[in-house]
């Protein structure tokens, strides 16, 4: 346990600095960005010099979506929570994925029985899913299943290498797994530390997963992942849930309950 809160203030310290460095190295990216715009109008008639200064300005413009991650990474006061339900977010997420997701990859939202209503931003939940999500894509390049659900579980305080513990009680729950790659003891060790990443120089930031662990915790709650190379990985978020308020939805009220008969 206090290897655990070593290393929970060991990310923090980590996520002030970098938020330090990002916020300072973005006025300057800013300065280099306005600058390099106006000498390229300058040199429309010079196409090497021209030339020159638009791969200045692509990598000003790399840089600085870089820091606007380590940013928002760090960043605490734009959260607004509010009660969500996960079976609507892994929906909306689905949706989302399959634009953008290969055709060898199922993708598969599987919802819960009973809505699982947690209290949190929905900005941040998006992107938990969304940085799961990635991760699970990029761990099978050659195809496979990606499944996002969502559920209502009962936890009896003794759950697998849950990080922090939790108190035994009913909480929401989201699982993304995927058949992928998996990892390796010494890989799965550091995931969650920021910067940790195995991708390649511009593909990782090694902050998806630090993201992911800041937002749950901070909402209260806890995951684990459990991995096996060549089989798969699974995360397990789990959150406070909160009682659903009472909606009126005609449509709802008109249909049978669920599970009736
Ligand atoms: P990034 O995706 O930028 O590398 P993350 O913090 O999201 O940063 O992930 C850190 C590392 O964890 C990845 O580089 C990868 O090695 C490993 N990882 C995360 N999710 C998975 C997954 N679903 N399958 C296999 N490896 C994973």
């Amino acid at each position: 346990l206090q290897e655990r809160t070593n290393q929970a203030q060991r990310m923090e310290s980590l996520g002030r600095l970098a938020g330090g460095v990002a916020h300072d190295f973005n006025n300057i990216l800013a300065i280099i960005t306005n600058y390099t715009e106006f000498a390229i109008e300058q040199t429309a008639d010079r196409p090497a010099a021209h030339d020159d200064l638009v791969q200045v300005r692509a990598a000003a413009g790399r840089a600085t979506a870089l820091t606007r991650q380590l940013l928002t990474f760090t960043r605490g006061d734009t959260v607004q929570p509010r009660d969500v339900d996960l079976n609507d977010a892994i929906e909306e997420v689905r949706a989302m994925l399959d634009r953008t997701i290969g055709e060898d990859i199922t993708l598969l939202a599987v919802p819960a029985e009973q809505p699982p209503i947690v209290h949190l931003d929905p900005g941040q939940l998006h992107q938990v899913l969304l940085n799961l999500a990635i991760n699970a894509r990029d761990a099978m390049p050659g195809g496979g299943t990606l499944v996002l659900e969502a559920g209502l579980v009962t936890l009896d305080g003794d759950e697998f290498d849950m990080q922090p513990p939790l108190p035994a009680g009913t909480y929401a729950r989201l699982l993304v797994s995927d058949t992928g790659e998996g990892m390796p003891p010494h890989v799965a060790e550091h995931i969650f530390e920021p910067f940790f990443t195995t991708k390649q120089r511009g593909k990782g930031t090694g902050l998806g997963l630090a993201t992911v662990y800041g937002i749950v915790t901070e909402a209260g709650g806890s995951l684990n992942v459990y991995t096996e190379p060549g089989i798969g990985t699974t995360f397990r978020i789990y959150l406070p849930t909160v009682t659903a308020p009472t909606v009126h939805d005609p449509a709802r009220e008109a249909a049978p309950p669920r599970g009736a008969g």
